[in-house]
């Protein structure tokens, strides 16, 4: 796919608005690390910043709005930490999805938790002898961290990742990157991209929005390129508009209540 021309979202304000106050609803859906959350050294301290926390409930209040948080994190994990209720948390890149007040789960994805769990018990094994890493069993998926781990020894994790997925994975798991981390998931043909077309679906006619700041934030930036795909950071990315700084994200959030009447 050819890269579309990104812009600063900051450049493209008047433009945003005359959209965002013309759309009969606004479906906001974000990612939660990096996006809602400043990137932490470990993972487990990440913490959604509280204007951002505010900004989010205020949306869940104003009427045509439907707020999503779409995260690479369990379910039960990113809602916890984004602590709103009454808001759609879709987990694991939507393998888990809550909306409605109810929870579902793929099912590929429910037949493989058990796999996903001898893979993670055999790899506190293998890679004990790395410094740095980290195993989180997500349930339906698993994510390896390696932010602490030299970077010589990186080959290393990836390749004892590799074989442990190879020997218990019966072919159906398979191994995807993200920051500084890889992923185990259930191969099946499932994305942020997917559980975000999902949720548009519900909304016909609203301006859908996506703010991520990863490579599993593409499909999703994808699925509402009839909308506003906001990409924050500074890397390369297929959305339309940059926020470069995830500092900056809370004043969108803020514009997005500004203009939505
Ligand atoms: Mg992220």
């Amino acid at each position: 796919m050819p890269e579309t021309s990104i812009r600063p979202f900051d450049a493209s304000r008047a433009e945003i608005k005359t959209r965002v106050e013309n759309a009969p609803g606004l479906l906001l859906c974000t990612d939660f690390d990096g996006t809602l959350a400043p990137i932490e050294t470990d993972p487990a301290a990440a913490t959604i910043r509280p204007e951002n926390r505010e900004l989010l409930g205020m949306l869940r209040e104003m009427g045509d709005v439907r707020v999503a948080v779409v995260s690479g994190r369990a379910l039960s994990d990113v809602r916890e930490r984004v602590g709103i209720e009454g808001i759609a948390y879709a987990g694991n890149h939507g393998l888990e999805l809550r909306r409605r007040g109810e929870t579902k789960l793929h099912p590929i994805a429910r037949k493989q938790k058990e796999t996903i769990g001898r893979i993670c018990t055999a790899l506190e094994d293998a890679l004990d002898g790395i410094s740095g890493t980290a195993i989180e069993d997500k349930s339906v998926t698993a994510t390896v961290h390696y932010r602490n781990t030299p970077e010589a020894q990186v080959p290393s994790v990836r390749e004892t990742v590799d074989a442990v997925v190879s020997r218990l994975g019966g072919g159906r798991i398979h191994r995807t990157g993200g920051k500084k981390i890889f992923e185990l998931r259930p191969s099946v043909r499932w994305n942020k991209g997917m559980v975000v077309s999902l949720l548009a679906a519900d909304h016909e006619g609203w301006l859908p929005v996506y703010m991520g700041d990863d490579t599993t934030d593409e499909s999703a930036f994808r699925a509402v390129s009839n909308g506003l795909p906001i990409y924050v950071g500074t890397a390369k990315s297929n959305a339309r508009y940059r926020i470069p700084q995830q500092s900056d994200v809370a004043d969108c959030l803020s514009d997005l209540v500004e203009w939505h009447t």
